[in-house]
Formats: structure tokens, C-alpha cells, sequence
């Protein structure tokens, strides 16, 4: 079924996502603050409406892809009032677990159905329409988000409960920063015992220590030859990215009560390492290892 999708926030990834909804046959109201942005929607075929407000009306799906929970929530605000009776919302920005069950609180007090989905992929993926999307909802706003998804996804996971969506994305990424790190520390001490990147590599793909972050994120030039390391550290994934992620990860394990020694340490050298590479792949901390 066709639906009108409202879409806020048509950024790098909000852009080419809408783009894909568009191409699949939906119709698109977009808003973005920045004239660019929204240009780039509109020559794909979007309606450019002139705020939140107006884009939600007459939609009965409202996507959101914005920088962080606090613009969710202020773009909630403005929208609640306007949007379509039983409206469908979709939150695929990355944002806390505790601002998810917030935001989708409210819609749902509101009387709208809301999922949190947010993405990995990134630019790649999502102008290539293979997105992965982590879902936390109800069954029937999984099986309602899951035809509007597709467009734009290679793979959607419902997690559970609301909230779950932004939990299994923070735990893959502190999963994956403990990883490039543990990677990058491996490579640092094999230079210093005379062992070469690729024996390394040779080795530790066919063996217990292998992982994304070494296979296909090679920190090293040479071995995994479309590696970031062999283009000057290009992202890929940007390591202030990944700082902001850590970040939310962090909140989370203090929210939940719990501990994660390894994902602290390692959004401890994230957070100091961005400040000067924030633009750099996130595998470049090996340039940090090597002191
Ligand atoms: P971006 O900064 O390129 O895009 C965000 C857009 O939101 C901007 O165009 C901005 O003008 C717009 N915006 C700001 N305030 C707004 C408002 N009130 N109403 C409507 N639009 C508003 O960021 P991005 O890279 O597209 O990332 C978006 C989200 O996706 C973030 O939460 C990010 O963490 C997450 N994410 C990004 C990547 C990636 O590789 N870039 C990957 C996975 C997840």
C-alpha cells in the first residue's frame, strides 16, 4: 500500500533514504531547517513543506532522522498537535534508550503508534537502499513499519519492547569500538615482535580472533585492500560518530545499573580521539596505539 510519508531531517542519511521511499512510489512531505538539504528532497520528487508542523499533515507515516533526542523531542513538540489521527511514527535517529521510551511515550499518550528504529549502514547503505533497521514496538507496529522500511532497508530486526531498537544498535557499537581498538593494539604489537600485517591478517582471519573490525576494517594498509587505512582513513565510519554512540552506550549502562569496563575504556579514547579526528574513519586510533 502507498502511503504519504512526512519526513524530517533529510541530512546524509535522511536524504538518500527519502530518496528511496520516493523511487518505491510514496509520496514524500519533507522539512529541513537547511535549504540544501530539503533542495536535494525536492528534486527527487518530494513536496518541500515550510516546517515540522506542515509536513506531518495529511501523512499517515512520520519518519524522523535527526542529530540527537534532544531535536527529537523539540520536533515532537511541534508535531503531536498536527499529525493525522493514528498516524504511524518511525525514530530512526540514533538517540538514548531513555529518550526513545520518552519520545515514544508521548506519541503513543498522543494516540499515534511509534517505533524506534534506528540504522546501520550508513551514507553507503542507505543511498543503496540496504539499511539495517533495529525496531523496538509492539507486534503490530512492527508488521504496520515493516512495509514502509523496506524501501529503504536490506535488513529489519524487530528487538522487542520499545527502546530495544536503540539498545541493540549501542550494543553492537560498543561491541564494535572494543573491537577496533583490540585490533588496532594487536597490529601496534606485532610490528614491535617482527611480524608482518599480513601474516597477522593471514592468521587471525582463519582463526578465533577474527571480527569486522580486522576482515573488513583492516586498520593497516594492504591486507583488506577497500579498508579505510587504505585511503587515508576516509570514513567509512567516522570517529565522531562513533564517539556519540559510545556516548549513549555510556548513559545507558549508568542508567541500567550496570557496568561495562571495556566499552567505558574505550569511549574514554573515542571521546579524546575525536576531538582531533572526529571527520576520521574510527579505525585510525591505531595512530593513538602506536604512541
Ligand atoms: P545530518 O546532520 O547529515 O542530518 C541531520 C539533518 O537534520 C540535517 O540536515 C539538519 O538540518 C536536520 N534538522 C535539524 N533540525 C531539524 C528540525 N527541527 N526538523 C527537521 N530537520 C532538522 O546527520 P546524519 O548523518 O543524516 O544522521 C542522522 C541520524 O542518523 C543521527 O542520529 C546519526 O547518529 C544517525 N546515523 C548516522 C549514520 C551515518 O553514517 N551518517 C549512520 C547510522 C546512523
Amino acid at each position: 500500500m502507498m502511503s504519504t510519508i512526512a519526513f524530517l531531517g533529510l541530512g546524509n542519511m535522511g536524504g538518500p533514504m527519502a530518496a528511496n521511499l520516493l523511487a518505491a512510489g510514496h509520496a514524500v512531505r519533507g522539512f529541513d531547517p537547511a535549504p540544501a538539504s530539503l533542495e536535494v528532497a525536492v528534486s527527487a520528487g518530494a513536496t518541500g513543506c515550510d516546517s515540522a508542523a506542515d509536513a506531518v499533515r495529511g501523512a499517515d507515516v512520520v519518519i524522523t532522522m535527526l542529530p540527537n533526542g534532544a531535536l527529537v523531542s523539540q520536533v515532537y513538540d511541534e508535531i503531536l498537535g498536527t499529525a493525522t489521527d493514528g498516524a504511524l511514527f518511525i525514530d530512526s535517529s540514533t538517540i538514548s534508550v531513555d529518550d526513545a521510551r520518552a519520545t515514544g511515550e508521548r506519541a503513543r499518550a498522543a494516540g499515534f503508534a511509534h517505533i524506534d528504529a534506528p540504522v546501520s549502514g550508513g551514507v553507503k547503505g542507505a543511498t543503496a537502499g540496504t539499511l539495517a533497521f533495529m525496531v523496538g514496538g509492539s507486534d503490530e507496529e512492527f508488521s504496520r513499519a515493516k512495509e514502509v522500511l523496506e524501501p529503504m532497508a536490506g535488513k529489519i530486526v524487530h528487538c522487542g519492547i520499545p527502546g530495544s531498537g536503540q539498545a541493540a544498535k549501542l550494543c553492537n557499537n560498543m561491541i564494535l569500538a572494543v573491537q577496533q581498538i583490540a585490533v588496532g593494539e594487536a597490529f601496534v604489537l606485532a610490528e614491535k615482535l617482527g611480524l608482518s600485517d599480513q601474516a597477522l591478517y593471514d592468521v587471525v582471519t582463519g582463526a578465533t580472533g577474527n571480527c569486522w573490525a580486522l576482515e573488513v576494517n583492516c586498520p593497516v594498509p594492504g591486507p583488506a585492500p577497500s579498508s579505510p587505512a587504505n585511503n587515508d582513513f576516509r570514513p567509512g565510519f567516522a570517529a565522531g560518530l562513533m564517539r556519540k554512540d559510545l556516548g549513549l552506550a555510556m548513559d545507558a549502562v549508568e542508567s541500567a545499573g550496570t557496568t561495562a569496563p571495556m566499552g567505558a575504556a574505550a569511549a574514554a579514547m573515542y571521546s579524546e580521539f575525536a576531538e582531533d579526528n572526529a571527520d576520521k574513519d574510527f579505525s585510525a586510533i591505531i595512530g593513538k596505539l602506536r604512541g
